[in-house]
């Protein structure tokens, strides 16, 4: 039994009543950390680094009091003084320590981590200002800093600090810890975030510029600070190389304080280097084990038996290549190796596909993982047999056993029990616990006896999460919704082979139509939500589309009725906390072959949506799953898109126009557009795109997309059979847990003992 009330006496010397919401906040939070403090961290013998430039963890208030099995009674407590943990919650900032999907990841990763009991600890750094915060000012997106770190928070400050040589001079890093507690675990694993101290938020100015040059002022400001420019590449660097160096040589003291000789490194750490961004350890490791008295070769046989690589994306801009040059300038200490390794690789085959250094000088990361790794994994099964039959054919013929999938996953703490509790508690009256453990168990519900009474349930329930969506929205962004429309929901980075702009071609479609006359028979509610980087031009014209067609369709009488088209200002965790439950329709509509697996497509399953989608990622795992009937798949395969862009065999112009599509790809620059406050350079930018490139094959998918859409909206009608296939999702939905995820990661990889409760 907890007693908030005696920690608030003792805290404020006044009574829960009497507090402010605030201070129930800064109590709540002082109440949490207390109690996963008192926890001791994992001591297995052998523990896994997971580096990461991301870890998106979302608010962590309810989080923590879950995982720590005291959120009903806190809950119960503060109700009974009359206080809501909800409303108390909104006054949390979220941690912006993340892009999206590949943050979001390594989050739910290390939830199920420290929930299975192993040993592992997330590595990064504490960007100030997070990414950024998305405004929305004259239709279009504006940037400025994310200040999420409060004065009390979840950071706590660590004594240990390490010095980081750069070429004209040596930064030393603080570490700050956010503890992770496991699911009703009796142990806690970390998040270890590294900044430096001379580092000065008031040197940003102007939106989130800043001097790129001022290393010392600046390391740990943004996130990926915008790496268009030279000087925001090598600002890149600085941060790689500063977040890896701290990582190695903690994980170096972490081994000898338990008992490494450092010959026996291996026994004692994995690294698993999520995406390129922390491929320099490789090279820093093996520099720090030479200086320990360690000879270069058997430096590098120490760090390659114990480094790991998950690919995230085929797409060859995001694949970092670092040129040489840079590297000189700002760790020209690692060139050496770097180039000693590349010698190395290039006598097993020297061949451009698997060079390390390229032709040009540049270092190509991913290819450094591939060789001086064990294992490299893709993140859905398509994904990873597209690497070893394409991308990476060339490195799956030299080490074939190197490869391996993980499709990715989700924590249904954070995904079910947290945004979708009346749903959990449903799932839990059915089926009992055994699938807070065991998410597999969710297939229970195919078998159900009462059918009919959980499909009301259902029908109750999110009824009730589109009107706390609605709730949400009018207080944050002084939305209007209808919460009796059908909710389709596109919510994830703004880019064009994720391709918002086909939805946004569908929303053009139906206006048209009814415009035409044609009523659809219930409302439609569009929801769109997501960050463009902000040099990534086309991305911002499609979020300016978005925001003007909203207004278009809302200053329309005769169309504002039926169809609505939302933009969520600054989408992060805590907006998809409360616009997945709330979704009937989950948008996957990405290029088939270019989302590597997608995670929202897993969220929105679990919690009662159907899936709208190619193709692509992990959408055909959920399809292999869930079968034909119950998920919504359009256009073209991956290996027909793939055959295109091989042989250049698709023209946009052909398809452009066709009648059914014409009108709907000029409307973007038509009068009525232009006059609701379009800009005709970005709109006219995002038309000619689509009419003479469109290298994302919008249109080669669109009619078929409109078709299957149009299908879904009218079989949305038949209640029962809906419902039908919600149950099919939840109770497949189960696969997607990442805790299956990370059991596999530790008996295919990282091989760590549990540790028992
Ligand atoms: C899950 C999640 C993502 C990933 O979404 P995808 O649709 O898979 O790209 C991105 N951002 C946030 C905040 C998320 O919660």
């Amino acid at each position: 039994m907890i007693n908030l009330q005696n920690f608030v006496q003792a805290r404020y010397a006044k009574r829960i009543e009497d507090c402010s919401d605030q201070e129930l906040y800064y109590a709540l939070l002082a109440f949490t950390k207390q109690r996963s403090e008192a926890k001791c961290t994992n001591d297995q013998k052998k523990k896994v680094y997971y580096i990461s430039a991301e870890f998106l963890i979302g608010k962590l208030l309810s989080n923590n009091l879950i995982n720590l099995g005291v959120y009903d009674e806190v809950k119960q407590q503060l109700a009974a003084a009359g206080k809501d943990l909800i409303a108390i919650e909104e006054l949390e900032m979220e941690p912006s320590l993340g892009n999206g999907g590949l943050g979001r990841l390594a989050a739910c990763f290390l939830d199920s981590i420290a929930s299975l009991g192993l040993n592992g600890d997330g590595v990064g750094l504490n960007y100030h200002f997070g990414l950024f915060r998305q405004i929305f000012e004259y239709h279009q997106q504006s940037t400025i800093p994310d200040s999420w770190i409060t004065e009390q928070s979840w950071l706590t400050k660590s004594p240990i600090s390490y010095q980081v040589p750069f070429a004209n001079f040596t930064l030393t890093s603080q570490l700050f810890d956010i503890d992770v507690p496991g699911y009703k675990t009796e142990r806690k694993n970390r998040l270890r975030l590294f900044d430096v101290a001379s580092v000065d938020n008031n040197i940003v100015y102007d939106g989130i510029e800043f001097d790129k040059e001022d290393i010392f002022r600046n390391l740990t400001l943004f996130l990926y600070p915008d790496d268009s420019t030279d000087q925001g590449k090598i600002l890149r660097i600085f941060q790689q190389y500063f977040m890896v160096s701290n990582a190695a040589q903690l994980l170096i003291d972490e081994a000898i304080a338990k008992g490494s000789n450092l010959h026996d490194l291996a026994d004692y750490a994995v690294i698993q280097i999520n995406d390129t961004h922390p491929s320099l350890v490789i090279p820093e490791l093996i520099r720090l084990l030479e200086l320990r008295g360690i000879s270069f070769d058997e430096a590098v046989n120490i760090v390659q038996s114990m480094t790991a690589y998950t690919n995230h994306t085929i797409l060859s801009e995001a694949l970092e290549k670092w040129p040489l040059d840079f590297l000189y300038r700002v760790v020209p200490h690692l060139v050496p190796f770097i180039e000693e390794l590349d010698r190395r690789a290039k006598a097993i085959k020297d061949h451009p596909a698997v060079n390390i250094i390229d032709g040009e000088g540049r270092v190509h990361m991913a290819h450094m993982d591939i060789h001086y790794g064990y294992s490299i994994n893709g993140v859905a099964a398509l994904h990873t047999e597209i690497l070893k039959n394409s991308e990476l054919k060339a490195f799956y013929e030299l080490y074939p056993d190197k490869f391996n999938n993980k499709t990715n996953g989700i924590t249904f703490r954070r995904w079910l029990m947290h945004a979708n509790p009346h749903l959990a508690q449903e799932l839990d009256r059915l089926l009992g616990h055994g699938y807070h453990h065991d998410a597999t168990e969710l297939e229970g519900l195919l078998a159900i006896a009462d059918k009919d009474s959980f499909k009301t349930a259902l029908e109750d329930i999110k009824a009730h999460n589109k009107r706390k969506l609605q709730r949400h929205l009018k207080r944050k962004q002084g939305l209007d919704i209808n919460p009796n429309s059908i909710f389709d929901v596109q919510i994830k980075r703004l880019h064009e082979y994720k391709r918002q702009q086909m939805n946004l071609l569908y929303v053009i479609h139906k206006y048209l139509e009814i415009k035409e006359g044609k009523i659809p028979s219930r409302p439609l509610t569009v929801f769109f939500g997501g960050k463009a980087a902000p040099a990534y031009t086309i991305a911002q014209d499609i979020i300016h589309l978005i925001l003007v067609l909203s207004q278009v369709i809302a200053n329309d009488p005769e169309v504002a009725p039926h169809l609505q088209l939302v933009m969520i200002e600054n989408y992060n965790v805590t907006e998809a906390s409360f616009l997945i439950p709330a979704a009937d329709i989950s948008e996957q509509i990405s290029l088939a072959s270019k989302e590597a697996s997608g995670t929202s497509n897993m969220k929105f399953m679990l919690n009662g949506a159907l899936t709208l989608g190619t193709l692509d990622g992990a959408n055909v795992e959920i399809a292999d799953l869930v079968g034909d009937d119950n998920i919504y798949i359009f256009g073209e395969d991956s290996q027909t898109v793939i055959q295109h862009y091989m042989d250049g065999s698709y023209h946009c112009r052909d398809y452009y126009e066709r009648p059914s599509i014409k009108p709907l790809v000029d409307f973007i620059t038509s009068d009525v557009v232009r006059q609701a406050g379009g800009i005709d350079e970005r709109l006219w930018r995002l038309q000619e795109r689509l009419q003479n490139e469109d290298y994302f094959m919008t249109l080669l998918d669109l009619e078929d997309y409109i078709r299957v859409k149009d299908r879904m909206l009218t079989d949305y009608e038949d209640r029962d059979a809906w419902l039908d296939k919600v149950i099919v999702n939840i109770a497949q939905a189960g696969f997607f847990s990442s805790d299956r995820t990370i059991e596999q990661y530790n008996q295919d990889i990282w091989h760590l003992k549990r540790e028992e409760n």
